[in-house]
């Protein structure tokens, strides 16, 4: 049995109608991990004994005839920024080498409850803060399209391992951009859901008005079906919407598009974008025509400021979400100290890394009294007008279409030793975080040179349906073959 290729449906399908056991699908993906994870690097755990208690307590429920989830049978993976119970949780940072929580995120419970296998955590850019995932303390993940080249980031680990075709489904975090950027950069699925339709309680926190979990699949059905798992009301998330979504995220997918509006806002189709990215974006605002789609090119002249009001919005949050690493509760500790100060001081410098810190000093600075007003204030006012933008047109729009980045996937280390280069490849991602929207990152072609490409689908508050119905009837009039090179060779 080859499941490198099988779909999250496909695996949940196999299980259920008995052509494999739970047993069966782990122990492949287990296997496809062994002979992948040399060359891609995507996990930082993986969980062999727990995956394979999990896939026999679901063999036997099976057997019994007990009710199973809609997700029973089906080995998924976790950015290592999510509390799993019992298993490594790093966050891929040296303050959290050895950090076991002693609880489950809600995201792991859903998964759980719906049957999943949980085969592995995988890696990312440390406390999510980075766009290639070279900034973990452990390793760097290699593109499944391209072994030299980044998977994107932060949730790099997670894109690679469904890139690579380990598993079918992984979850991953977006503050930024995190599910989207390597989603488009390893030609897989990734939705970053409305602010709040997801429980953050369990997510290491980076930026709390922003960070927000979401699915990457193999394609747009698996995305919405991971979706009615994760959707909805938690009441221990704080910023949890009072929202529980009345049908499912697939009703609807396959109703023709005719009547759709979508806007195409002209600084999404500048200059300074990647030749081969505008040519895949006009080619699908062409397709989307020709299915019955209305395309009309709209302005959006706050989407400059977005960098500036992301980097220090997410950056001052930061900056007090990691206040709590100070050696004295949990996590890293220097092995000498003189007193409680240098405790402190040594916790933290000897256990962040680079770009955390830098983060953690433009934040600190940001909020300081003094520049209060001139940065973090006006910040503020800016995210303000992002969205207000935002709603001006979906008054009028269904949706927003642009490219989710201005670049091909990078070649390692060619971003590492500029910071603000780095960030400035989140300008198409940002905005939909400061406006708390959903987006949608679908492979919508390839380079000359073979690189996936993605593009971005923005909706409204809660508009999610809406985005996963203009993916999926995009995703089966391309039909493109996503079946990466890594992927191939585990087929062969
Ligand atoms: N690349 C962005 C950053 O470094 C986004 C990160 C994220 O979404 N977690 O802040």
């Amino acid at each position: 049995m080859n499941t490198t290729t099988s779909t999250m449906q496909e695996q949940h399908h196999q299980f259920i109608t008995r052509q494999a056991s739970a047993r069966e699908l782990t122990t492949a993906a287990l296997e496809r991990i062994a002979v992948t994870e040399p060359k891609v690097k995507a996990y930082l755990t993986v969980c062999d004994a727990a995956a394979l208690e999990q896939a026999d307590r679901l063999d036997r429920q099976l057997a019994a005839g007990e009710p199973l989830g809609p997700l029973a049978g089906v080995p998924v993976a976790l950015k290592d920024n999510m509390c799993t119970d019992g298993i490594l949780t790093t966050c891929a940072s040296k303050m959290l080498a050895d950090f076991v929580p002693p609880y489950d995120a809600t995201v792991t419970t859903q998964l759980q409850a719906a049957g999943a296998v949980i085969v592995g955590k995988t890696n990312l850019d440390e406390f999510a803060m980075g766009s290639t995932t070279e900034n973990s303390a452990y390793q760097v993940t290699a593109n499944p399209w391209d072994l030299t080249r980044v998977p994107g980031g932060s949730s790099g680990g997670s894109a690679a391992a469904v890139a690579a075709g380990t598993v079918s489904l992984a979850l991953g975090s977006d503050t930024g951009g995190s599910i989207r950027q390597p989603a488009a950069f390893c030609g897989v699925v990734g939705l970053k859901p409305t602010y709040g339709l997801v429980s953050r309680y369990g997510l290491i926190a980076f930026a709390s008005s922003l960070d927000q979990i979401g699915p990457m699949t193999k394609n747009v059905k698996d995305c919405a079906l991971a979706l009615d798992v994760l959707a909805g009301h938690d009441r221990r998330d704080a910023s949890s919407l009072q929202y529980a979504p009345t049908a499912s995220y697939t009703a609807g997918l396959e109703a023709p598009l005719t009547g759709m509006k979508a806007a195409f806002p002209k600084e999404y189709r500048q200059e300074g974008i990647d030749p081969e990215i505008r040519r895949v974006m006009e080619e699908t605002a062409a397709t989307l025509e020709s299915l019955g789609m209305v395309i009309e090119e709209v302005s959006l002249p706050y989407s400059d400021a977005g960098l500036s009001a992301y980097y220090l919005i997410s950056s001052a949050e930061a900056s007090s979400n990691l206040a709590r690493f100070d050696g004295i509760r949990y996590g890293y500790r220097p092995e000498t100290f003189e007193n409680l100060e240098e405790l402190m001081l040594k916790t933290r410098s000897e256990a962040f890394g680079s770009e955390v810190k830098r983060r953690i000093m433009l934040g600190t600075y940001a909020l300081s009294s003094g520049y209060y007003d001139a940065y973090y204030h006006r910040a503020q006012l800016l995210r303000n007008q992002i969205r207000e933008q935002f709603t001006g047109i979906f008054s009028t729009y269904d949706l927003v279409l642009g490219p989710v980045t201005p670049a091909l996937p990078y070649v390692q280390g060619e971003k590492t030793d500029n910071p603000l280069e780095m960030y400035l490849g989140d300008i198409f991602t940002v905005d939909v975080n400061l406006a708390g929207l959903p987006a949608l990152s679908l492979p919508g072609g390839f380079s000359k040179s073979g690189l996936p490409v993605g593009v971005q689908f923005i909706g409204g508050h809660l508009q999610e349906s809406k985005l996963l119905h203009v993916a999926y009837q995009l995703e089966q009039t391309l039909g493109l073959d996503l079946t990466s090179p890594v992927a191939k060779e585990v087929l062969k």
